[in-house]
């Protein structure tokens, strides 16, 4: 398949592999983060770590826009959805996602009117289809779609819909990173960039990795290669003793990011002054909220929302593995009690999720798989 096949060469991938074994340091062990759980996906469902020498190991970030919704959030929209006359509407992953109370699926259950979507035009369409009802769409995401819910907003006002509005919980990926690495739990020697959230901010916000913790960052695609090579590059600023900020997916991924974007983001939405992120706590500035001049859009305004604050199950250690302080395997409860159809934690229920790439392609642990490749 053209633009796919390229990408997914086995001999190029064994020839990056041997370069990037070559780039490293006898007796040094190396820990580079995927902040996206697209990389996460692609790295377990293609065997990319198998590629990598030993003392490379890859640890997974919080670029899961599913896996970081708190509890006390998903208690909150279903608190929405259960007021008289509201449609919630929100994505599929969202539907599984256990909050205090249960999940959507649950409340759906007990009679809540709770619908999954495609998108927020979706959503948009279920408001214009059912006039007498409130409809409210749990907007999730990072920048990468935070545009679509920002657009739909302008063409709800445009259009005077005045039934629909949305439960924003969209977060922002540069204040998380900043977390990961204030945080004591963790020493990380690079990351592989998040390529869908650089489509919209570019590659410049990624500059203090780079001058305040000399840290290279390398904004990587999603296809085999594109890990590899990226994995690559960073070795290679590692090897010379440079930190820098650098564009693998430079077929996608602008420099300067997407003005337009951007600019429709900021246009409706604006930063709140603090936001909880499962197993993070509360990052300052790390989340959108809708501004004074769509107020008429903002179900948190339009509906008592409890603002609840749910602790996590105490057998959960998402936050563990949100940080990469935790492999999911080494989680007490991974594949036992919690698994993508009983999920306790976040990180089992997306496809993004590290816990559910590593359940649903039999990585239990570096060497089960090795064993079974031998076998
Ligand atoms: S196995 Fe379940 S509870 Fe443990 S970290 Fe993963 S998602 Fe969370």
């Amino acid at each position: 398949m053209r633009f796919v096949d390229e990408f997914r060469d086995a001999e190029k991938a064994q020839a990056l592999a041997a370069q990037i074994t070559a780039l490293c340091e006898p007796g040094r062990q190396y820990k580079l983060m995927e902040v996206c759980g697209g990389h996460t996906h692609t790295i377990y469902k293609h065997g990319i770590d198998d590629y990598l020498p030993e003392s490379i190991t890859l640890v997974h970030g919080p670029g899961c826009p599913v896996c970081v919704i708190p509890m006390g959030r998903v208690d909150d929209a279903i608190s929405i959805a259960e007021q008289p006359d509201v449609i919630l509407t929100t994505f599929g992953d969202m539907m599984r996602v256990p909050g205090g109370q249960g999940s959507f699926f649950d409340s759906k259950a007990k009679g809540a009117d709770i619908r999954m979507v495609y998108s927020p035009l979706d959503a948009l369409k279920v408001a214009r289809r059912n006039p007498d009802k409130r409809v409210v769409f749990m907007a999730i995401g990072f920048e990468t779609t935070a545009p679509s819910t920002a657009m739909t907003v302008l063409r709800a006002a445009s259009e005077g819909i005045e039934n629909f509005s949305i439960f924003c919980n969209h977060v922002t990926i540069i204040p998380a990173i900043k977390a990961i690495l204030d945080s004591p739990d963790l020493r990380l020697d690079g990351f592989i960039g998040p390529g869908h959230v650089s489509t919209v901010i570019g590659c410049r916000p990624y500059d203090f990795i780079s001058a305040q913790h000399a840290k290279p960052l390398v904004c990587a695609g999603f296809e085999p290669l594109d890990i590899l090579q990226s994995v690559y590059m960073i070795m290679g600023q590692l090897a010379a003793g440079r930190a820098e900020v650098e564009n693998q997916y430079s077929r996608v991924v602008p420099w300067e990011g997407n003005p337009k974007a951007l600019g429709v983001i900021s246009e409706v939405m604006e930063l709140r002054p603090y936001f909880e992120w499962r197993g993070l706590g509360f990052i300052s500035h790390s989340a959108l909220k809708v501004r004074d001049s769509y107020a008429a859009f903002d179900a948190e305004r339009i509906f008592e929302v409890p603002g609840v604050r749910v602790t996590d199950p105490k057998a959960c250690q998402c936050g563990e593995v949100l940080k990469g302080v935790i492999k999911p395997w080494e989680c007490k409860v991974f594949g036992t009690a919690c698994t993508p159809e009983t999920p306790i934690g976040t990180c089992m229920v997306s496809s993004e999720g590290a816990c559910a790439a590593y359940y649903n392609f039999g990585r239990f642990s570096r060497d089960r798989v090795k064993e079974a490749i031998r076998t």
